[in-house]
């Protein structure tokens, strides 16, 4: 199976994500993370992207698209991959198909995750997310068994940096336009499912498994 997740900060990619990459035994694979996880490397490419995505804004094509290219070069992509909040632009969903072509490949679907900007705004004031391993949790919606510590290793959680309230609206207003062309794009192949990304977590899986080709 090979999936991409678009969709506003907040609704759902990361977590679904991972769902689906458990539920497939393929890879998720997060763009946000790498690029965070290169910030935190301190690398030339870590710091370039840092500037933007403090900003809450989109990363430059040609930074994004290289980790992605060497990343779905990677041999744990044979089987499938999903991909969560990439493409966010129509040369990067290009960039994308041409990638694939060249393994031979091509997408089963792209999925976008629909929720209303007030529950956005919610989901990512409480988001809390290991340092460690990655997991994600909700202070009101999704909150760990121990306070501030990640039910699967244990290790401290925290919010992220662009998750701050004072940055949210700004960020929204920012990434959340960015999905219109990209789902444009997937529509014309043939390929869009807009998922309804309200609801339990259970209840949104369900809807994004109905959607998928067999
Ligand atoms: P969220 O989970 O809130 O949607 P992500 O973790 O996917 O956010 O992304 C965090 C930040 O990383 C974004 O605000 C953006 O600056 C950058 N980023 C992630 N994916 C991309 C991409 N495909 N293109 C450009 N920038 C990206
Ligand atoms: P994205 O990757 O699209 O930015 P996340 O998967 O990180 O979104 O989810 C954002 C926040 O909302 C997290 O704190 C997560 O625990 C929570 N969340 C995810 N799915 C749901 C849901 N169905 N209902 C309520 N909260 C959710
Ligand atoms: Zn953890």
């Amino acid at each position: 199976m090979r999936l991409v997740l678009i969709g506003p900060p907040g609704a759902g990619k990361g977590t679904q994500a991972r769902l689906l990459g458990e539920r497939y035994g393929i890879p998720q694979i997060s763009t946000g993370e790498m690029l965070r996880d290169a910030q935190h490397a301190g690398t030339e490419l870590g710091r370039e992207a840092g500037r933007y995505m403090a900003e809450g804004r989109l990363v430059p094509d040609d930074i994004v698209i290289g980790i992605v290219d060497q990343r779905l070069a990677n041999g744990d992509c044979r089987n499938g991959f999903i991909l969560d909040g990439f493409p966010r632009t129509v040369a990067q969903a290009r960039a994308l198909d041409a990638m694939l072509e060249r393994h031979g490949a091509a997408l089963d679907a792209a999925v976008t995750v629909e929720v209303p900007r007030a529950e956005l705004v919610e989901r990512l004031a409480g988001r809390l997310v290991c340092g460690q391993c990655g997991a994600m949790y909700h202070r009101t919606f999704d909150p760990p068994k121990r306070p501030n510590a990640c039910d699967r290793c244990g290790a401290v959680l925290a919010q992220r940096e662009d998750d701050r309230e004072d940055r949210i609206e700004r960020r929204l207003d920012q990434l959340a336009k960015e999905v219109a062309p990209v789902a444009q794009y997937y529509r014309d192949a043939g390929l869009l499912r807009a998922i309804d990304g309200t609801g339990s977590r259970d209840a949104v899986l369900a809807r994004i498994l109905g959607s998928l080709p067999a």
